[in-house]
């Protein structure tokens, strides 16, 4: 229906230029004479030689003759409606019709074009004069101008014109219509794809472009025809391929398949959508390119799916991999991590700490506050020990109410050092963190060893510093108990020792 639209104005226009050409022409050279005109000389030189004919029989004082004539004439000639032969004197001789009625002299001896009056002459003088009325000429209504020859003949000429025209620009518009080479059923077909696909022709113009296609760019079909296909807000998806031309370019030039070409279009709501473009050349049998046609995979869905299901994944690997309680790395992300610390530093021969932790007298905060406080004081001292150690310590909850703690390149000093900053962070903190617990102290007791202290795995390190914890506790908690060559040491004599270190 929109494409006949501008077809009806145009045959329209041509149809109005033809009677404006007609029009013009007929005041120039009287294509067609004036029907009226004619008409008056008509009817005068039928009066004139009725008017001889009756001149003749007044001669003779027949007046009888001429009223039968009269009768006669009125009653045959459709075209006359009454006539009558009035004396010089006035008297009317003979009528037929409703002369008196119908007659309106016109001034003197004048004629109109339905009243015609002729004298009669007896010799010089004036015999009388013959009125004939003849139908009204002007138009009255509709039908009166549908009979007018001209009038008929313009509504002919308009009507068929209209019609002429209209068929033959419809013929001519489609040889003219570039998407006209593609058969229907083509089209049918490509409409039926999902994916988006356009043709273009040997100057890289859209030839057709499917349903898929007018609904990204949110076009229909018949605005896309004609148009260059790299007009488009096409955007590039690598930097890298920035200068590179678009793929039905090389396309078409190379003669050659472009596959996978990835680029991004905004959609007709504006969101951004990647395609990967395949561009196939159609080549004749002399391997000319007689067009290409274009195909875009829309990977927008595709992508965003993998992206949300690598991003569940790394959720998943996080969730796996923490304590829900703490957020910190649950004991076999600790493990794995250990794993990898304990074989780089063997190789690398470098040394590395372990610091066990454990909450003092935790049951009791359980069996006084209740389990949820004491979930609470398992959370308050993560994050005063994760705030605490540097970023490259690795923590993981142990079990309960214990932490490990790793020191990357630290030896029994720097642990011992490290553990005993955690314990006075603890003892300085954790209290004022939970208030329900009240009054009742949050404190920590620590046991550390270290890689250079000589365990053969992962698990024999942690039950060394799990022994200078112990020694710790037995010490009376709140301090730091260290593995040495010769045992576990806890209490004043660590302390001692890291005062000295201190002090260095
Ligand atoms: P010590 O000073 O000797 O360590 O005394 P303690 O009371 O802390 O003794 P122990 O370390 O053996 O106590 C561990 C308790 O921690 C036992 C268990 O009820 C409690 N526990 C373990 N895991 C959780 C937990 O996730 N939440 C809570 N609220 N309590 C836990
Ligand atoms: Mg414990
Ligand atoms: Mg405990």
């Amino acid at each position: 229906m929109k494409r006949s639209t501008p077809l009806l104005w145009i045959s329209f226009g041509l149809v109005s230029l033809t009677l404006s050409i007609l029009l013009v022409s007929d005041l120039a050279v009287d294509l067609i004479p004036n029907q009226s005109i004619e008409r008056f000389k008509y009817r005068q030189q039928y009066s004139e030689a009725l008017a001889v004919q009756y001149s003749l029989l007044a001669e003779h004082g027949d007046s009888r003759a001429i009223q039968e004539a009269f009768d006669l004439l009125v009653e045959r000639n459709e075209d006359l409606v009454s006539a009558a032969v009035i004396l010089a004197n006035g008297e009317m001789l003979a009528f037929a019709g409703q002369h008196q009625v119908l007659w309106n002299q016109p001034p003197g001896d004048s004629s109109t074009s339905d009243h015609i009056q002729v004298p009669i002459f007896n010799g010089a003088d004036r015999w009388g004069t013959v009125q004939l009325r003849f139908r009204s000429t002007n138009a009255q209504g509709w039908f009166d101008w549908l009979n007018d020859p001209w009038v008929r003949f313009l509504a002919l000429a308009a009507g068929s014109g209209f019609l002429g025209y209209f068929l033959y620009m419809k013929r001519t518009l489609h040889q003219l219509d570039p998407s006209s080479v593609v058969p229907l059923r083509v089209k049918a077909a490509f409409d039926v794809l999902t994916e988006s696909v356009v043709l273009l022709n040997t100057g890289e113009r859209i030839v057709l472009a499917n349903r898929a296609f007018c609904d990204v760019v949110g076009k229909p079909s018949n605005e896309l025809m004609g148009k260059r296909l790299d007009e488009f807000h096409w955007s590039f998806v690598h930097p890298a391929t920035r200068l590179t031309p678009f793929p039905w370019v090389t396309a078409r030039k190379e003669k050659c398949l472009e596959l996978d070409f990835p680029l991004m279009l905004p959609n007709s709501s504006g969101k951004l959508l990647k395609f990967h473009v395949n561009c196939t050349p159609i080549l004749n049998e002399q391997e000319d390119v007689q067009g290409l046609l274009v195909s875009f995979n829309d990977v927008t869905i595709l992508e965003e799916a993998i992206r949300s299901l690598e991003a569940s994944k790394a959720e998943m690997e996080s969730l796996a991999m923490r304590d829900p309680l703490t957020g910190i790395f649950n004991r076999r992300a600790l493990f794995e991590a250990f794993e990898d610390l304990y074989s780089a530093s063997s190789s690398e021969e470098t040394d590395f700490g372990c610091i066990m932790a454990d909450i003092d007298h935790f049951k009791s905060f359980n069996d006084r506050y209740g389990h949820a406080v004491g979930d609470q004081v398992i959370q308050v001292v993560a994050n005063i020990l994760s705030s605490t150690i540097r970023p490259t310590d690795i923590m993981g909850r142990y079990g309960g109410e214990e932490f490990c703690i790793l020191l990357p390149g630290q030896g029994p000093k720097g642990t011992a050092i490290a553990a005993e900053r955690l314990r006075l962070a603890i003892a300085a903190r954790a209290s004022q963190s939970v208030r329900t617990t009240g009054d009742t102290r949050i404190t920590m007791s620590f046991g550390v060893s270290c890689l250079s202290l000589g365990a053969s795995d992962p698990l024999e390190l942690v039950d060394q510093a799990d022994k200078g914890l112990y020694a710790a506790k037995q010490a009376g908690r709140n301090q730091v108990g260290q593995w040495t060559r010769e045992g576990p040491m806890a209490g004043l004599a660590i302390e001692l020792e890291l005062l000295e270190s201190f002090k260095v």
